[in-house]
């Protein structure tokens, strides 16, 4: 391990473990060791990217990549018809707090409201 190597690299990488759904040649999706609803799985492009705005600079295709990745996922959670919400944590006011680009994947339930804390 590297200095440079991120938590979700690490976990790419079979360093650390994580209970994996999908992946392919592009993304990695594996479900949130702290799951905000019955479905909370993460889709992380393999290649690192800080946030969704540098991906979507650098790489629209890989964006494109991770979003079907998050039908993938809803697909076999067996939730794309129900309704799931895709949601990209961007920069610190957001709550991101893992700096290589991750979509979450939520659903399986009744989702609430979401914006202001508290
Ligand atoms: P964010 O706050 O948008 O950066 O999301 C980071 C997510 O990573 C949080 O929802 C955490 O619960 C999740 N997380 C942190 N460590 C792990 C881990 N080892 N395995 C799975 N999910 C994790």
């Amino acid at each position: 391990m590297t200095s440079a190597d991120t938590l979700f690299e690490r976990i790419i990488a079979g360093e650390i473990p994580s209970d994996v759904v999908h992946e392919d040649e592009t993304t990695f999706a594996f479900r949130d060791i702290n799951p905000q609803a019955r479905v909370h799985v993460l889709v992380v492009p393999r290649k690192r990217y800080r946030n969704v705005a540098e991906l979507t600079e650098a790489d629209p295709q890989l964006l494109a990549d991770v979003l079907r990745s998050c039908r993938r996922v809803a697909e076999i959670e067996g939730i794309a018809e129900s309704g799931y919400r895709v949601v990209f944590n961007t920069n610190a006011e957001s709550g991101q707090t893992v700096f290589h680009v991750h979509a979450h994947v939520l659903g399986g339930e009744q989702l609430g409201l979401f914006g202001r804390f508290g």
